[in-house]
């Protein structure tokens, strides 16, 4: 996750969406070979001085 705000960065913690990728990737007979998650927004910080 990456704070537009101020660029603070914090990792997923991607168990349970890499669990549904590859259950799906399973299914379907997919071959992943690069998979990128980026979520932008506020860190607790910056959410906090924007009330
Ligand atoms: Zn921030």
């Amino acid at each position: 996750m990456v704070c537009r705000r101020c660029g603070a960065t914090a990792d997923l913690d991607g168990g349970v969406l890499s669990e549904q990728v590859a259950a799906r990737a399973a299914e379907t007979g997919f071959v992943p070979d690069h998979t990128q998650l980026v979520v932008w927004g506020l860190c607790g910080r910056c959410a906090a001085a924007a009330d």
